[in-house]
């Protein structure tokens, strides 16, 4: 397994609808299981394969808190087939848009279809935590981050800090 390099915003590979996998082979669960040691390794409970610069409908999780059993969870292809008319707020935060949280309200509870580490199609149901993280990685396929569910103004408020952050470090490096 390697650790990949996660991508900050604003970047345009975090902005592109990520393509569908034909099938979860060695590769995928190659791509699968270094996303996994990667949002470990950063702390996060979900990171999505266009934040690591892969255009693929990848994601991983675990919202397991700390001292519990992991729950570590690969999915390909994930697709939404319903969603509760009850609606939750929560505080996020992405591993891309880093030392940035807001609240965010989506819908509570959620079906799910995708392919599993081993190719199967599967559904499953998830609500709470991880229904929330769920669609904010699912959101990333499509090219959407937790900040475009913000008003403009919020938004532009912590793009420009990150884009500000951005400049320093390059000077930083340079
Ligand atoms: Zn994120």
């Amino acid at each position: 397994m390697a650790k990949l390099p996660i991508i900050t915003a604003p970047d345009p590979r975090l902005k592109i609808k990520a393509r569908p996998v034909p099938a979860v082979d060695a590769e995928i669960r190659q791509l699968m299981d270094d996303m996994m040691e990667t949002m470990y390794a950063a702390i996060g409970v979900g990171l999505a394969a266009p934040q690591v610069g892969k255009s693929s409908r990848v994601i991983v999780l675990d919202v397991a808190r700390e001292g519990e059993k992991p729950q570590p969870l690969k999915l390909a292809n994930p697709e939404i087939i319903s969603r509760s008319p009850e609606l939750t707020t929560g505080n996020e935060g992405c591993l891309s848009l880093p030392e940035h949280y807001a609240e965010v309200t989506r819908p509570e509870k959620i079906r799910l279809r995708y392919l599993d580490y081993q190719n199967e199609i599967r559904e499953m149901e998830a609500s709470g935590l991880l229904a929330t993280c769920l669609q904010h990685e699912i959101d990333h396929l499509d090219g959407i981050l937790f900040v475009d569910h913000l008003s403009s103004l919020k938004r532009g408020m912590i793009l420009r800090k990150l884009a500000k952050a951005k400049r320093g470090e390059a000077l930083a490096t340079a």
